[in-house]
């Protein structure tokens, strides 16, 4: 079997802890690749090899740093098809998916090339007679990255850039469910020209992470997953005196207001509900229509799309949706929609006696589900399934739709469909949730921005990418100077004021 290896200090470096476990081919259910587990004195060999490059690093003006980041842009957009491949084969997202997973991630890196106009510090003359003042931002050391299967290309893409592009070094932990995408991400940065060791891989599982989370040379951490390991993955870092953002799970609804476009709401429905078989962090998996007349509707226009939709795996061009992530994942999918079933919703399209095509017998597939009458009270609206399953939650008013969304553990992202722009206003003022759409089902910031959600959808204060991954990713020092010419000398016990 072949094995997905670590990559420390420039190249490939096998593993030596003698644990490993298979990745499969989620479209077929084969595993033909062994991915190496690190062992903690491996992480130490990544964080010793991006402490030895930091000071090197650093130095480096941060221009010349982003024009490596240039080329390794050029390289993404030239074998973005072998990234997007890549991805596809360990994670079963459809090709196009995976294409545009990877577009958004080279979309950090565009910014990230431009930060140099990020870190321009700020400047007081004369703050007191003769004294000026300024401050700046400078890099924090080695910074470690924890990204899920999910988006294997683009969630480190969402860190390492702008960390980089900032001054620090990197040692990026990816999902062992689908790690090779970071292994091409390693190997095309250094032919981009990085310095060995300013971007470090190890392959892994909680040793791993538990041993970045210790190591004193780590500075900070950015970590992209499951509620209760964020929250792990937080107190955890806090606690050892290291800068923690940790993102979590989500549970996001879209809002159909009476007045809204109801076949641009289904059409964006589809779209967000089964796109990568509902595993994405901002998926829409709960459908909130604002009176029954809306809900029947919307289902009525929904439920023919569903059945229409393609699933097959990616390397059918075709297919529109491919399997879930693992065996696992299928399982626990599968048993949501039966305990919905239990609970008393009402299961309008059934995606569990889906038959996957011809060859293709053993792949993960679920068929994309549609529920209704789906109650608060009940474990699928609670619950993050991270499936293609889309609950409908049925209320009687706008305020009534509201109150549901406040009431939820998660708030990632949410979308509100409607005409009215004074409505729309209201509810993207006042929803507790961190990022919002208006007739945009799926409101992922540009990398310009920044992305994050509220609650227990993100722990810490800083989101990610643009100006929040800046700041997370370095700390202000401010400088105050005053040279002799007609300074008095004598000595001032009493707090100096400067005025
Ligand atoms: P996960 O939490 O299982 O794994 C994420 C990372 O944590 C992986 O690298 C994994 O190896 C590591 N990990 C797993 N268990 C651990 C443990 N006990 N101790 C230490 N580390 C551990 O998440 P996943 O299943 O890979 O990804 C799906 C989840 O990620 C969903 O909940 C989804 O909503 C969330 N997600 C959130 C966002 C966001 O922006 N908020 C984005 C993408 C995915």
């Amino acid at each position: 079997m072949t094995e997905i290896a670590h990559y420390i200090d420039g190249a490939r470096v096998s593993g030596t802890s003698g644990r490993s476990q298979p990745v499969t081919d989620p479209a077929t259910g084969e595993s033909t690749r062994e991915v190496a587990l690190a062992s903690p004195a491996e992480v130490d060999r990544a964080v010793e090899a991006a402490q030895a490059a930091w000071g090197e690093w650093r130095r480096t003006p941060a221009l010349r740093r982003a024009r490596i980041l240039d080329r390794f842009k050029t390289i993404l957009w030239d074998r973005m098809d072998q990234l997007a491949e890549t991805i596809s084969a360990e994670h079963g997202k459809t090709h196009d998916d995976a294409l545009g997973e990877v577009t958004r991630g080279l979309e950090v890196v565009e910014f990230a090339v431009g930060a140099p106009n990020l870190l321009k510090g700020e400047i007081t003359e004369n703050v007191g007679t003769g004294v000026d003042s300024h401050s700046l931002r400078q890099p924090l050391g080695v910074v470690a990255g924890i990204t899920p299967f999910n988006f294997p290309a683009m969630v480190p893409m969402w860190m390492f850039p702008v960390a980089l592009a900032c001054g620090n070094t990197f040692v990026l932990k990816p999902s062992e469910r689908d790690p090779s995408a970071s292994l091409l991400i390693a190997e095309w940065l250094t032919k981009a020209g990085l310095p060995a060791g300013v971007f470090n891989v190890v392959q892994g599982d909680k040793a791993a992470v538990d041993a970045l989370l210790e190591h004193p040379d780590v500075k900070a951490v950015s970590f992209v997953g499951s509620t209760p390991i964020a929250r792990y993955i937080y107190e955890t870092g806090t606690k050892a005196g290291k800068r923690v953002q940790a993102l979590g799970g989500a549970k996001n609804h879209m809002v159909i207001l009476p007045d809204a476009d109801l076949d641009m709401a289904a059409n964006a429905l589809m779209g967000a509900a089964y796109g990568s078989a509902g595993e994405r962090c901002m998926a829409i998996s709960v459908a909130v229509p604002v009176t029954d007349q809306v809900a029947d509707a919307l289902i009525e226009r929904l439920v023919p799309k569903i059945e229409a939709l393609k699933v097959g795996p990616a390397a059918d061009r075709a297919s529109e949706m491919g399997p879930v992530v693992t065996r696992a994942a299928q399982e626990k999918i599968l048993g949501y929609i039966d305990r919905g079933e239990a609970e008393g919703a009402k299961i309008v399209v059934d995606g569990r006696g889906f038959t996957p095509p011809q060859g293709y017998e053993n792949g993960y597939y679920v068929g994309p589900t549609l529920i209704d009458e789906v109650t608060p009270e009940m474990t699928i609206w609670r619950e993050e399934i991270f499936g293609p399953v889309l609950s409908v939650v049925r209320r009687k008013d706008y305020a009534g739709a509201v109150e549901l969304i406040d009431r939820h553990d998660y708030a990632n992202g949410v979308a509100v469909f409607t005409r009215d722009g004074d409505a729309a206003r209201t509810f993207a003022h006042d929803v507790e949730v961190g990022m919002v759409g208006v007739n945009v089902p799926i409101p992922v910031p540009m990398a310009f921005h920044s992305f994050g959600g509220w609650k227990q959808s993100l722990f810490g204060d800083h989101h990610m990418h643009g100006p929040e991954g800046v700041r997370f990713y370095t700390r202000l020092k401010t400088i105050t100077t005053r040279w002799p010419t007609g300074v008095r000398t004598d000595p001032e016990f009493v707090m100096p004021t400067m005025g």
